[in-house]
C-alpha cells in the first residue's frame, strides 16, 4: 500500500493525468508528470514535471526514481524505453501497451478470448488495399494500425474508387466494414492489486466526427441486454492482461450482439461522469489501485446522469454553462480553443 505523501509518476501530460492528479491529492498523494509537451495542463495541478520526449532514456530513468509507483494516460507512449522503469513499479504494465497500440493486435487479441470484433483486414501495402477492400465490402474504414485517436488517421470507404490512391503508411492500416449499429457504449471497468474487478454503469456515448461528445445514463435497453456479455469481455482483457488501474472498452451494440471496437488501458472520456456521478470516480479507483488501496464503490448515485464535452471554442462560454447552478463544469485549462480540441466537459447529475 503506498503511504500518504508517496509520489505518483504519470506519463501523459493531458487533461486525463489532470484528473488523476486532482483525484491523487485527495488521498494525499504528490504527482509527478513526465509529458512532451511544455504547456501539460495535468503539469499545472502537480507537484512536479519532467518535460522529456518519451524516448529519452535518461530523463525517464530520473523520473522513474522520483516516483513511488508510475502509470499512464495515453496508450501511445512508446514502449521501448519504458524498459528503464522498473516492472514492478509500471501500473498497468506494458503489454495492455502493446496490444492497444495496434489496432490489429488488439483485434486479434480480442478474437482470441472469444470477442467480436468488426469484419477487418490487416493491409500492409498500397497493393494490397483494393483486393482487401473487395474482401470486406463497402461501406468501411480505413484506419492506420497505430497511432489513432479521436476518429484521426480514418477513411471513409464507400466504394472501391474511393480507396483508389490512398498511400498506406509504413505502419500499415486495418480495413474494416462499417458495423450498423443501434447505439454506441463503452464498459468501464477497474481492477485491483489483489485482482477485485468492479464496472461502473454503461452510458450510451454518442460521437460527432469521431470524437465522443456525449455520455448519458440511462442507456437504452439494448445496453442493458448486451452490457453483461459485454462486461465477460472487458473482465477477460483485463485477467489476460494482468491489468492494475482501470480500462475501457468501447462496444457497438447490434442486432447480432455487442460487437468490439476498441480498448483504451486507462481512464476514458466516458467516465468523466463519474467524478459527480457515482460514489468512487474512474480517476479516484485508478489512484487506489495502482496505490494498493481497497477499491471504492462504483454505483451511480443517480438514475439520471449526462456529460457533454465542451469541444474548441464552445468552452469559452463560461457565464453561460455556469448560469445553470446544478451542472458541473471542468475546464482543462488548455490555453488554445482550437477547432476539435477537448477543453473540458459539463456533467448534469439527475
Ligand atoms: P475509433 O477511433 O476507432 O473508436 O472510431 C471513432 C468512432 O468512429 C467510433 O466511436 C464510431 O462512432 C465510428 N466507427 C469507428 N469504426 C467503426 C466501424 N467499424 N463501424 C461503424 N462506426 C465506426
Amino acid at each position: 500500500m503506498l503511504a500518504p505523501g508517496a509520489t505518483i509518476g504519470i506519463l501523459g501530460g493531458g487533461q486525463l493525468g489532470r484528473m488523476l492528479a486532482m483525484a491523487a491529492a485527495r488521498l494525499g498523494y504528490r504527482c509527478h508528470i513526465f509529458a512532451p509537451e511544455d504547456d501539460s495542463v495535468a503539469a499545472e495541478v502537480s507537484a512536479e514535471f519532467t518535460n522529456a520526449v518519451w524516448h529519452d532514456r535518461d530523463a525517464l530513468a530520473r523520473f522513474a526514481k522520483a516516483c513511488d509507483v508510475v502509470t499512464y494516460e495515453f496508450e501511445n507512449v512508446p514502449v521501448d524505453p519504458l524498459s528503464v522503469i522498473p516492472a514492478d513499479k509500471l501500473a498497468p504494465g506494458t503489454r495492455p501497451l502493446e496490444v492497444a497500440q495496434d489496432r490489429v493486435n488488439e483485434k486479434r487479441f480480442v478474437e482470441g478470448l472469444g470477442g467480436r470484433p468488426a469484419p477487418y483486414i490487416a493491409i500492409d501495402h498500397d497493393s494490397e488495399l483494393a483486393a482487401g477492400v473487395d474482401r470486406i465490402g463497402t461501406p468501411g474504414i480505413l484506419k492506420t494500425r497505430r497511432d489513432g485517436y479521436d476518429g484521426k488517421g480514418q477513411w471513409v470507404i464507400t466504394s472501391a474508387a474511393d480507396a483508389q490512391g490512398i498511400r498506406i503508411p509504413q505502419s500499415g492500416c486495418v480495413f474494416e466494414g462499417r458495423v450498423s449499429f443501434e447505439c454506441e457504449f463503452s464498459v468501464i471497468l477497474v481492477r485491483g492489486s489483489d485482482g477485485e474487478v468492479r464496472f461502473w454503469d454503461s452510458t450510451l456515448n454518442t460521437h460527432e466526427g469521431g470524437i465522443l461528445s456525449h455520455s448519458e445514463l440511462p442507456a437504452p435497453d439494448i445496453v442493458g441486454e448486451q452490457v453483461g456479455q459485454a462486461r465477460e469481455l472487458a473482465r477477460k482483457l483485463a485477467e489476460a492482461l494482468g491489468y492494475v488501474g482501470v480500462m475501457t472498452c468501447e462496444f457497438f451494440a447490434t442486432g447480432e450482439g455487442p460487437v468490439f471496437n476498441e480498448m483504451a488501458p486507462r481512464v476514458h472520456n466516458s467516465g468523466h461522469w463519474t467524478i459527480e456521478g457515482a460514489v468512487t470516480s474512474q480517476f479516484e479507483n485508478h489512484i487506489r489501485a495502482i496505490a494498493g488501496l481497497p477499491l471504492g464503490d462504483t454505483s451511480s448515485v443517480a438514475a439520471r446522469v449526462v456529460m457533454d464535452n465542451l469541444i474548441g471554442a464552445e468552452a469559452l462560454e463560461v457565464a453561460r454553462h455556469l448560469s445553470e447552478p446544478s451542472a458541473h463544469l471542468h475546464l482543462y485549462g488548455k490555453a488554445e480553443a482550437r477547432d476539435g480540441r477537448k477543453m473540458g466537459h459539463i456533467t448534469r447529475v439527475g
